[in-house]
Parts: C-alpha cells; sequence; structure tokens
C-alpha cells in the first residue's frame, strides 16, 4: 500500500466542505490514516512549498494558504499518490474532470480546494512535514 499527503486548503474549510471531500477519498478506496486541522505559520507555507519559491503566483499562495485554516491529511490505499491526483482533477478547474473533487468545488486556479503530493518523494517529504510515524495510524 501507498500513502499520500492530502490537503483541503482554505477555500474549502471555509465552506464546511471537509465532510464532502472526504467522503470523495473514502468512496473511492482511499483511507484516512491520519488527520489534523490547523492553521499554517507563513514559514511553514513558504517551505511547503518551496519548489514555486520563484514562480509568479508564490506569494498569493502562500497568503491564500495562511488565510485560514486547512485539514492536512494521510490518505492510504493501492496507488494512492496517483489514484488521489485522478479524484482531485486538474489544478485549473475548468480543465478537470466531470466528477473530481476540483471540478466540484474549486473556484479557481489558486483557490482550487484541494493539495496532493505528485510523486513518492514529494509525499514522504510532505508526511513527514506535518506527521510523524506515531499519529498515522
Ligand atoms: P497541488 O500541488 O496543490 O496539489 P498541483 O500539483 O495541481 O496542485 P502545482 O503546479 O503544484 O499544482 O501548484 C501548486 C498550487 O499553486 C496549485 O494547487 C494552485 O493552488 C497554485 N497555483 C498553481 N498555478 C497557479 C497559477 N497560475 N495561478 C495561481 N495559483 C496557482
Ligand atoms: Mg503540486
Amino acid at each position: 500500500v501507498e500513502r499520500t499527503l492530502s490537503i483541503i486548503k482554505p477555500d474549502a474549510t471555509r465552506r464546511n466542505l471537509t465532510g464532502k471531500i472526504n467522503a470523495v477519498y473514502e468512496d473511492a478506496g482511499l483511507q484516512i490514516v491520519g488527520q489534523r486541522r490547523i492553521r499554517l505559520t507563513r514559514p511553514q507555507a513558504e517551505a511547503f512549498y518551496a519548489e514555486h519559491k520563484d514562480r509568479p503566483f508564490f506569494g498569493e499562495l502562500v497568503e491564500f494558504m495562511i488565510s485560514e485554516p486547512v485539514v492536512v491529511q494521510v490518505l492510504q490505499g493501492e496507488n494512492a499518490i496517483a489514484r488521489h491526483r485522478e479524484l482531485m482533477g486538474a489544478t485549473n478547474p475548468e480543465k478537470a474532470d466531470e466528477g473530481t473533487v476540483r471540478k466540484q468545488f474549486a473556484l479557481s486556479m489558486g483557490e482550487n480546494s484541494v493539495h496532493g503530493s505528485d510523486s513518492p518523494e514529494s509525499a514522504r517529504r510532505e508526511i513527514g512535514f506535518f506527521f510523524s510515524e506515531l499519529e498515522i495510524l
């Protein structure tokens, strides 16, 4: 089995969509094996998204991610990383497939409701960023 790091972003927590998004993941067979609601600090958000620090949207992304609480979670299942990315849909909600989380809920390219690790390496780093092994059950 594989694990991936998922974030329910501020635009979604603000609109009470945590349960609906979790239902999409659970209905698809992904198990939520770690979950916490937190307010990201600016240094945390900057470090988490360090790979994007030279992109034009970096400032906007950090401001958005610290604007309100997020839910960080570890999802577990066969091919969890790729399957979670499929369930999320494209970064740009206008390009997301029907039935995906972003198609249903995202407001824009920036306020796109969810994050998911994009590779085994990023999953390992991102899970370790928020969770200790003892918190994943
Ligand atoms: P995530 O990493 O959040 O799962 P992703 O892998 O689909 O999303 P990335 O290219 O890694 O997309 O970008 C990270 C995040 O930065 C996006 O989810 C989105 O919130 C924001 N972002 C990306 N491109 C833009 C853009 N052109 N304008 C505004 N925000 C953007
Ligand atoms: Mg990404």
